[in-house]
């Protein structure tokens, strides 16, 4: 269990060697977790209390600004056991038919949701319509026409769209971005993106079409996509990808098992990755400079982030990323924040623009142009 003491332990021995997180230049992010806070605390309610809301719901007991106060769900032993564990007020808890109300809980700051992927676009727009703030996870939508529809729903309704990118806030990960930029690296052009793990339960909503928008790409390929782009550090303007299916009965239609592409980038780079649900031990991320590289595994898993640059071992401390992603968003929302990487609606719409890409270069064998 993720209890604030365990968050703090993490950090004892290392508060000194954490000069890069993005609260401010001169305020570490140990400092911001030793010393009390008295600020604007952002209230925050879970939608979809499955595997990764339990997840985020016990990091969230460590924040300092943002600060779980309510539930939706559709499944009402979840929202009594929840209550009673995070002493959540039957007033905060919602379901899936009648949470259009929240509109009128002056309680409640921001709705998280976190449900299979397909739902997140009509429900984000509810939300947005109830004039909360919105925080949704990764992959934002299932295409990137969703992804817009989503956008322009929270402009009009003048609420903040912010998207689970949690590897934006983790330490080792801004060490290397920090790198780059002051061109440790030198020119940069390479990049090798592997993401993918066995997935297990075939009747899973991840294999369902329906509810997922794809398969591997959706949700873990997304992964390479999103580090190519923050560890080169520019767009790409290209894609040509390549499927290979070993389980048709599995993977039906229109769930990618395993998917190779390559994406270019206007400087010059080119980037390698690879998106499976049929191989374990693929979270690795290597990038490639005429001056030096960084490579890192695990790169995009819970923790510890680990890897090494032509400079020596990455040794940035670990932390809760789901903490840190957690009081990062609610300095964002709450004081106007701007993070180091972008974790808004258009970051998460250009990934969907990729990945659309990436859909259409399979099923026509072409190089497909990028707009982003
Ligand atoms: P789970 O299946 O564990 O949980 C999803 C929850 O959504 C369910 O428990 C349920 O909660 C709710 N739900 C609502 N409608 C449905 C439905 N039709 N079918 C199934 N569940 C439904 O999934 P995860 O928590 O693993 O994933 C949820 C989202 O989080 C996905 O978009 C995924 O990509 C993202 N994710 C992000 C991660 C990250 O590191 N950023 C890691 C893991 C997932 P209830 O019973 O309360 O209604």
């Amino acid at each position: 269990m993720n209890t604030r003491r365990d968050f703090l332990q993490k950090f004892t021995f290392s508060a000194l060697a954490l000069p890069l997180l993005s609260f401010t230049s001169s305020e570490t992010i140990a400092n911001f977790y030793k010393e009390p806070y008295e600020g604007p605390v952002l209230r925050v309610a879970i939608m979809g209390l499955g595997s990764y809301g339990t997840r985020v719901a016990e990091a969230m007991q460590s924040c300092k600004m943002a600060k779980l106060v309510g539930v939706i769900s559709g499944t009402p032993s979840k929202i009594t056991d929840w209550q009673a564990k995070y002493n959540i007020p039957a007033k905060n808890c919602y379901n899936y038919e009648n949470f259009d109300a929240i509109k009128n809980n002056k309680d409640i700051d921001a709705v998280y949701v976190i449900t299979p992927n397909s739902l997140h676009h009509d429900q984000v727009i509810r939300i947005a319509k109830a004039g909360k703030q919105v925080i949704c996870e990764k992959p934002m939508a299932i295409n990137a026409k969703e992804g817009q529809e989503m956008i322009d729903a929270c402009t009009k309704a003048k609420v903040k769209l912010l998207v689970g990118y949690r590897m934006h806030f983790e330490p080792n990960t801004l060490e290397v971005i920090r790198m780059r930029n002051e061109g440790e690296f030198g020119k940069v052009l390479f990049f090798q993106g592997l993401s993918g793990f066995r997935i297990g339960d075939p009747t899973q909503w991840r294999l369902n079409k329906q509810l997922s928008g794809g398969g591997s790409m959706m949700d873990i390929g997304i992964y390479s996509i999103n580090g190519a782009r923050y560890m080169i550090g520019e767009d790409p303007i290209w894609v040509t990808a390549q499927e290979t299916k070993t389980d048709p009965v599995k993977f039906k239609e229109g769930v990618d098992e395993t998917i190779q592409f390559q994406l270019g980038f206007p400087g010059g780079a080119v980037a390698s990755c690879l998106s499976t649900y049929s191989m374990s031990n693929l979270d690795r991320f290597f990038l490639n400079g005429d001056k030096g590289f960084a490579e890192m595994q695990p790169s995009t898993g819970y923790g510890p982030i680990k890897g090494r640059t032509h400079k020596g071992e990455l040794t940035q401390p670990h932390v809760t990323h789901q903490t840190v992603q957690m009081d990062e968003m609610a300095a964002i929302i709450l004081s106007g924040k701007t993070p180091i990487v972008a974790v808004d609606g258009q970051e998460a719409l250009k990934d969907l623009k990729i990945i659309d890409a990436i859909y259409l270069a399979v099923k026509t064998g072409q190089k497909v142009q990028l707009k982003l």
